[in-house]
């Protein structure tokens, strides 16, 4: 029988637990759908974790072995996976995925709770990613328990490093590198990624991105061996403001890099991003403006300077080039969509779900960066929390509903303190006092937003209380 008339297979990644599937073929890696394994180059990557096509091993073969060679398990895995058909599983451990898990046992001291995740499920205060280094917080000093701690705190088995590969709707199951997982109902916390840049050059590979401790840990490894690193920031949003401020406090040279014509410019009105701007410049960041990165080589691979292999060349659109030695994208974030995707779930920009926070299928339910309510996604701490408590009463039998939770977005940059409720409705921003530090977002005659700088950010709750928005 010839290739073409062969059904497509799916290939697993034994490093990642990633999937190459034959039908969807890998685009962004340059290979189109329908791509054979047998025909994919040599020299192509595992596009989320870089190793080759020999570390692909044929997936229905894959699911009959145990664990994946070489990765931890967690110590309260059990040998075997729990078979109990009316379990809850929650899916994913970063802060989403222990809140619900939380939430449910304070509920239901009774109930099997399963936790699986691909990371270690080690407990930390994410937001503190990017205010740590001038603190001289390490990565290690942030986590608060351990994934098996706080598994044996609150009496769930997890199932720490294990990557779901598909959700089986039909049979309520997870497919798992381990084997199957059965469910009585499922809760996805599946967070978000960030895009990668589209970038040329021999170094185009080695930015960083950072979404997760393990991210986090590396970026430092990079830059605390050197004194005082050359980091470029490409993206002045939210988190790319914070690092920028951060990493420069804590003595560190920053080139931070977006195309639109100020920080922060789809938050802020336009003079507390140029006060921003300037705050930024005091504490010695090169700021560049209505620019982008195009361009990232070795030095060594340019030929100019011999055996320097970890310093990169930045080319900017604008035609600029920066010396640097480590370079992190903050693009923003999107949510992960794709198991829910090709199990059929409704999808917008995230895994959208009703006021109970349950999906498309009455079994499955969703919440944090992954999910999306009422047509907007809210990648932030406190709506996740509120989140989980409506969650966690749901699953308990009990009645709850979320509304959305609108709340102001705290800056962390100390050069300028900001706090920021976003309006949703056009209008205007008007400036309130003298100061240059409040302005008020006005649709007709009603507030709809608010932007704080500095001491004012001290009025976030009371300018909460005026507005008269509702979820
Ligand atoms: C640097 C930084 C600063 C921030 N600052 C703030 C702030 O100041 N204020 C604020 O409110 N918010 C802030 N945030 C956002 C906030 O931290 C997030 O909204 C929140 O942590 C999201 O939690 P989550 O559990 O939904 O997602 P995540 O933490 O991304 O967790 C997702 C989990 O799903 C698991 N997973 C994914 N796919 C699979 C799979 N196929 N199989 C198994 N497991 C899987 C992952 O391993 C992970 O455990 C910040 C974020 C960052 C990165």
């Amino acid at each position: 029988m010839s290739q073409a008339a062969l059904p497509f297979r799916r290939y697993l990644c034994v490093v990642c637990g990633l999937i190459y599937d034959e039908a969807e073929g890998d685009p962004d890696g340059g290979l189109p759908p329908g791509t054979r394994y047998d025909d994919i180059p040599d020299d192509w990557v595992c596009p989320d974790c870089g190793v080759g096509k020999a570390d692909f091993v044929l997936l229905e073969a894959a699911q009959e072995q145990g664990p994946m060679p070489g990765r931890p398990t967690a110590s309260t895995a059990p040998r075997g996976l729990p078979q109990c058909p009316e379990q809850v599983i929650i899916l994913g451990g970063g802060m989403a995925g222990w809140a619900a898990a939380e939430a449910l046992r304070k509920r239901d001291p009774d109930c099997p709770i399963v936790l699986v995740t691909h990371c270690g499920a080690d407990v930390y205060p994410k937001p503190q990613l990017s205010s740590a280094a001038a603190r001289g917080r390490t990565p290690e000093a942030l986590i608060t328990a351990t994934g098996a701690q706080q598994a044996a705190r609150w009496n769930i088995t997890l199932l720490s490093y294990t990557r779901v590969l598909e959700i089986d709707r039909r049979h309520q199951r997870l497919i798992t590198p381990r084997g199957g997982l059965p469910y009585g109902r499922l809760v996805l916390a599946l967070g978000g990624h960030q895009p990668r840049p589209a970038l040329a050059g021999s170094a185009a590979d080695s930015v960083l991105q950072v979404n997760h401790l393990a991210d986090y840990r590396r970026l430092r490894e990079r830059i605390d061996a050197l004194s005082s690193a050359r980091v470029l920031i490409l993206g002045a949003g939210l988190i790319g403001c914070e690092f920028a401020d951060d990493l420069s406090a804590a003595g560190h040279r920053i080139t931070l890099v977006d195309q639109a014509a100020q920080p922060l410019s789809r938050l802020l009105p336009p003079p507390l991003a140029t006060r921003l701007a300037d705050a930024l410049r005091h504490r010695r960041v090169a700021l560049h403006t209505g620019s982008t990165l195009s361009e990232l080589h070795h030095m060594d691979h340019v030929g100019c300077v011999e055996g320097a292999n970890e310093t990169l060349r930045a080319t900017l659109s604008s035609g600029e080039e920066v010396t640097v030695d480590v370079v992190i994208s903050a693009l923003g974030l999107k949510a992960n969509t794709r198991l829910a995707r090709q199990a059929g779930l409704r999808i917008g920009s995230g895994i959208q779900v009703d006021d109970q926070l349950r999906t498309s299928d009455p079994a499955i339910f969703a919440l944090g960066d992954c999910m999306e309510h009422r047509g907007k996604l809210t990648p932030y701490v406190q709506p996740l929390r509120a989140q989980a408590e409506v969650i966690g009463s749901v699953l308990a039998g009990q009645k709850a509903c979320y509304s959305g939770h609108d709340s102001a977005i705290v800056i962390k940059t100390p050069c300028l303190p900001l706090a920021v409720y976003p309006p949703l409705t056009p209008g205007e921003w008007v400036a309130q006092g003298e100061a240059n530090d409040t302005y008020i977002h006005y649709s007709g005659d009603t507030i709809t937003g608010f932007s704080l700088a500095g001491t004012a950010t001290s009025r976030v709750a009371s300018l909460e209380a005026r507005l008269t928005r509702k979820g």
